[in-house]
């Protein structure tokens, strides 16, 4: 007789232990616990990207004028490895300096205000107290904040813009005047600063800034970045120029591009690079005796007023873009804090910086360079500007407030500034006038109430005197 059991037993709907059935049952259970396990995993890292917040670095070469770059058309190799940070950013032609001096220009930067508004008007003066930055703002975020700088300017108790870092480093470690002074830092000496800063922190959301102050007179030589000075064709410059000090300068800005390259490479090291949002820029321009001026501060033409700026999105949004609209270093703060999603407050007074508008008008203001007395209560009620400009469309109208002359520019047709139209279009420039006048009265009306905003006297010391000195503010 047969068994019913074993025909059953041997039936395709019972599962035996050791049946190919179970095994394929077994692999699918497996299969699909493993993929959940990715999955979830691979869920989870996604989530963490997300939520880690962007580090923010900002890159800052003091003086450095936007001609003197490649991916500004300059035609000598002086940046390599800045125009290769360009292919990677948004890059703005036409961006401008509140204040083509140290102190007042990165004060503005960081506040997003002009400099009578923050206070720093000269060097040697500081922001405000109640004056908040956009450090503030990080920190308050939990950013861990950090800053290496490398100009005596720029010192905290001189400026104040030490303001909400946990690290305000002073790198002033190059020696001028036959090794006796030293108000600057170089850049190899930054670099390391900053690579040990990072090798501590990179895991964390941070802000950094990190400035250099090679091209900054007195200007060195840099033989390995000398570019074939025979060679140079003299008609794009001002015919003011002072050509040997314009060969030291382009060394200066080759040396600096080169150490620029190290800490980009630093940065791409665990892809803090690809995620970080970057922004470079500088402070001011440089004058090489073009319009009687050397050096810069006192005056507001293009040569000190025209400035880089770029800013590196994460992973290569936006890569290579290059916009045309006038903006102002003044608009980097609310920039930063739109990209990261925060909001802004009401006394940052800049724009967006991607959002283009028609029209915008963009105000600078000149001061004499350092303090060179003991400053006290009511020192700001005496620290007015020298110079005024208001830049719109690729024109630019200037006055000077002590003799009440005006000059006007085409910027675009005449970059150097060597064609003063005011005389031509004066019948026309009525619209101008009004909104540069309206400017000056807002500054000279807060010039009168700044005396209340200061409660401590600050003072300035034999040795800041000193150094500021040699680094050509009086
Ligand atoms: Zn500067």
């Amino acid at each position: 007789m047969k068994k019913s059991g074993t025909t059953t037993a041997s039936g395709p709907w019972i599962k035996r232990p050791d049946s190919g059935g179970d095994k394929i049952f077994r692999w699918r259970i497996l299969f699909l616990f493993v993929t959940w396990i990715v999955l979830f995993a691979g869920a989870n890292r996604l989530g963490a990207e997300q939520a880690r917040p962007d580090p923010v670095i900002i890159i800052a070469v003091d003086t450095l004028r936007a001609d003197r770059l490649g991916c500004y058309g300059y035609p000598r190799p002086t940046s390599p490895e800045l125009d290769a940070l360009a292919e990677k950013s948004v890059l703005f032609t036409r961006c401008f300096t509140p204040s083509p001096l140290t102190t007042p220009a990165f004060a503005s930067l960081l506040t997003s205000m002009p400099p009578h508004r923050h206070g720093a008007k000269r060097n040697g003066l500081p922001i405000f107290p109640k004056v908040e930055t956009l450090t503030d703002l990080l920190k308050a975020r939990g950013y861990r904040t950090g800053a290496f700088i490398s100009s005596w300017p720029l010192k905290a108790k001189l400026s104040g813009l030490d303001r909400g870092f946990d690290t305000y480093e002073e790198v002033f470690d190059k020696k001028r005047w036959l090794g006796t002074i030293n108000p600057e830092g170089r850049a190899p000496t930054v670099n390391e600063r900053v690579f040990e800063w990072l090798d501590r922190c990179e895991d964390e959301p941070f802000f950094l800034w990190v400035h250099y102050s090679e091209p900054h007179a007195p200007y060195l030589h840099h033989e390995e970045f000398d570019f074939d000075y025979n060679r140079w064709n003299k008609k794009l410059y001002h015919p003011d120029s002072d050509f040997s000090d314009m060969r030291n300068y382009d060394t200066e800005v080759g040396f600096v591009d080169h150490h620029i390259g190290r800490l980009i490479d630093r940065l791409g090291k665990d892809g803090l690079f690809d995620r970080a949002i970057v922004v470079f820029m500088s402070d001011h321009g440089e004058s090489f005796g073009e319009h009687g001026e050397r050096g810069h501060g006192r005056k507001l033409f293009n040569a000190t007023l025209h400035v880089p700026l770029m800013v590196k999105l994460p992973r290569d949004r936006r890569a290579g873009t290059r916009m045309q609209h006038e903006v102002s270093l003044e608009d980097v703060a609310p920039t930063l804090l739109e990209l990261l999603g925060l909001d802004r407050p009401d006394w940052m007074i800049g724009r967006d910086l991607f959002i283009p508008e028609a029209g915008r008008a963009i105000f600078s203001e000149a001061y004499k360079g350092a303090v060179h007395f003991r400053r006290g209560r009511y020192y700001h009620h005496k620290v007015e500007p020298i110079a005024y400009s208001l830049v719109q469309a690729g024109e630019k109208l200037m006055l000077s407030p002590r003799n009440h002359r005006y000059r006007f520019f085409d910027w675009i047709h005449d970059p150097l500034e060597k064609r003063n139209l005011y005389l031509k279009r004066k019948s026309r420039l009525g619209a101008w006038q009004r909104l540069l006048k309206g400017y000056v009265e807002r500054v000279e009306d807060y010039i009168q109430i700044s005396k209340q905003l200061v409660r401590e006297p600050g003072s300035m010391s034999e040795e800041d005197m000193e150094k500021l000195k040699t680094l050509g503010y009086f």
